[in-house]
């Protein structure tokens, strides 16, 4: 049940978002997939931990998963920092980030997103990718809900 395992997340998450007082929203019910659950809470918490990491103090972000007939689509949206045009094509690529963030106080390697993007890939999913500069960014992923 992936809206479980996300609600899980976000409890474990909890300190961390509200220590910044960012608000975590999220909405879906009981949805089942096939999938391999270690690898897929990998592609949860790099997301989520972005979403904490790029977004200030007084931001939000939500997560929504979305049950349709084959697949079902996790939604994860922030109201932080965004990515340029510029950098928008590259930031699945290993040790890629953005010129925003590369001298920022917050680290990181650059590599979360190029696993998430490898673990979708390896369950036959999707991942894309909106975002404003100075608005926001949002993530959209597809899983089959069985593997074939
Ligand atoms: P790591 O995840 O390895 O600790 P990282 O967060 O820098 O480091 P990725 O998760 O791969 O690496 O993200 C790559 C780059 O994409 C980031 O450095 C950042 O510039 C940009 N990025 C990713 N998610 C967001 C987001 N939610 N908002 C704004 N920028 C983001
Ligand atoms: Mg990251």
């Amino acid at each position: 049940d992936i809206s479980e395992l996300v609600q899980k997340m976000i409890m474990n998450f909890d300190k961390q978002f509200k220590n910044k007082q960012v608000e975590i929203e999220f909405f879906g019910d009981k949805t089942m997939v096939v999938a391999d659950k270690d690898k897929i809470s990998q592609v949860i918490i790099n997301l989520m931990s972005n979403a904490l990491k790029y977004t200030q103090t007084g931001g939000m972000a939500a997560i929504w998963i979305h049950n349709n007939d084959e697949i079902i689509s996790l939604r994860i949206k922030d109201s932080g920092i965004g990515i340029s045009k510029e950098d928008l094509p590259h930031i699945f690529e290993r040790f890629y980030r953005a010129e925003k963030s590369r001298n920022r106080l917050t680290g990181g390697s650059g590599i979360g997103l190029a696993i998430v993007k490898a673990i979708v890939e390896a369950h036959k999913g999707t991942i894309m990718v909106r975002s404003n500069l100075n608005q926001g960014t949002e993530f959209v992923i597809t899983l089959p809900k069985q593997v074939n």
